[in-house]
């Protein structure tokens, strides 16, 4: 597993405000939340980016979508609407090396992003 602050609230070594978690995957909020509802879906697995991903991953990439829905549903916001964004690398804004989805609702959202 990555030695990163996502790393360690995935093996419970760090506390987080977690909406959801199960053997595979932990949900959590951020803690600079850029809208009124910001979560984020991470992987136990160690994973850097998205561009690391192999085809061994396509189930465990489907089920962090699948709790971006559940935990969005949870927070009230998919009727309203929601987004999620997986940074890829420093130049899209990846700050945090272990593999992450935001989910971003309780406001409008402007497209496209910056
Ligand atoms: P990214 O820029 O896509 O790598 O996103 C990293 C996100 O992690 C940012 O939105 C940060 O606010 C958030 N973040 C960093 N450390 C923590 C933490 N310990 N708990 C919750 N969110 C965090």
């Amino acid at each position: 597993m990555t030695d990163t602050i996502f790393g360690k609230i995935a093996r419970g070594e760090i506390e987080a405000d977690l909406v959801y978690e199960d053997e595979d995957v932990v949900a959590f909020r951020d803690l600079n939340p850029q809208a009124p509802t910001h979560l984020l879906v991470i992987p136990r697995k160690s994973i850097r980016t998205l561009s690391e991903a192999g085809p061994e991953d396509a189930e465990l990439l489907g089920k962090l979508l699948l709790v971006a829905a559940k935990v969005a549903e949870q927070a009230g916001i998919a009727k309203g609407g929601y987004r999620t964004v997986i940074n890829c690398n420093a130049g899209a804004g990846q700050t945090v090396f272990h593999l992450h989805l935001h989910v971003l609702g309780g406001r409008a959202l402007q497209w496209p992003p910056g």
